[in-house]
């Protein structure tokens, strides 16, 4: 059993993030809860926010984002779990607009899952996206696949979790859903559903490549998982790049940025979170005792992590010190080059 645990924790860390799994289920809040019907109504400034999940002992949902375009919606990452998926076909049956472009900030599954189904829905939507996903179909999806199937047959999955991979199975089983059908290869300013954005790649971050976005007119920016309040969420990660991918968000003049997982941001929360992100990895590059950086990303992302949480984000921040932070070179080029 101890190594089927090991394996639920490495396919669920595809998903993506994260460590493994708590052992009790303390109570715990997440966004839904503080947003009761799972949305942020940001009125005049066009955007609005549907709040993911991050919850102990489940994969979690990205933040997703729609924008007002003149030719429909722009939705920016489609989450996990069907919960998710609902609310975003539901806004969009409110707002009595098509979702006209799909943006994936990367290719976590808790960012694009919902990506068929939102489509099925509205077929006329364009998918936006890096070309990141095809190593991961390549590499680490095929590896989680494989071992998602394994652990299936021999009943290792939990009851409370099957749907869960069910659903990433058949996500594997319709990869084109997941496959951009507007490839996003450099930065630049692009027109997508008649609405002007500064579309950014960030190459070797979060992922191989990650996609930002900032909007000028409303000085709002969306950074993916290139920032993820409580704790960054590191499975496929090059540090540095994603340090220089921090730097470059830095120099825009956004008044909000919203994160991958988490509230949104001002600018000196942004910069806190910058700096906190920043002393971990100088940290784990230095000599200083594995606990001496869990207590002090602690310390530097306080402001960003919820009461009652500390013991998870303890567990994920040393998990990912030792599978990327402090892994053998060669296991930290990996996702370098
Ligand atoms: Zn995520």
């Amino acid at each position: 059993m101890r190594l089927a645990a090991a394996l639920l924790t490495t396919l669920l860390c595809i998903a993506c993030a994260t460590a493994p799994p708590e052992p009790s289920s303390g109570r715990h809040h997440d966004q839904a809860s503080r947003a009761p019907h799972g949305s942020a109504p940001s009125g005049e400034q066009g955007y609005l926010i549907v709040p993911g999940s991050f919850e102990p002992d489940r994969g979690p949902d990205g933040n997703s984002l729609f924008l007002d375009a003149p030719d429909g919606l722009i939705l920016v990452d489609t989450g996990r779990h069907p919960e998710h998926r609902d609310r975003l076909l539901a806004h969009a049956r409110r707002r009595g607009r098509p979702i006209a472009a799909i943006v994936n900030t990367h290719w976590h599954l808790d960012h694009s899952t919902g990506n068929a189904e939102i489509r099925a829905a509205h077929p006329g939507a364009e998918l936006y996206a890096t070309e990141a996903i095809d190593g991961a179909l390549a590499g680490l999806l095929l590896r989680s696949r494989e071992q998602a199937e394994t652990m299936l047959a021999a009943g290792d999955v939990p009851p409370g979790r099957e749907a869960e991979v069910r659903r990433f199975l058949a996500v594997m089983d319709d990869p084109d859903s997941l496959r951009p059908t507007r490839p996003v290869r450099e930065s630049a300013d692009m027109t997508i559903a008649g609405r002007r954005l500064r579309v950014n790649v960030a190459p070797h971050a979060a992922t191989e490549g990650d996609i930002w976005i900032f909007d000028a007119a409303t000085g709002l920016l969306v950074a993916g998982d290139l920032v993820v309040a409580e704790v960054p969420f590191m499975d496929t990660a090059c540090p540095e790049g994603w340090r220089r991918a921090l730097d470059a968000i830095a120099e825009m003049p956004f008044t909000t940025l919203v994160p991958g997982h988490g509230d949104p941001m001002d600018r000196a929360d942004f910069l806190a979170w910058r700096a906190a992100f920043g002393n971990l990895l100088d940290c784990a590059a230095s000599d200083a005792a594995r606990d001496l950086c869990i207590a002090g990303w602690r310390r530097d992302a306080a402001r960003f992590q919820r009461p009652g949480r500390e013991a998870m984000i303890d567990r994920i921040t040393g998990y990912h010190i030792d599978a990327r932070l402090r892994s053998a070179p060669e296991e930290r080029a990996r996702y370098c080059e």
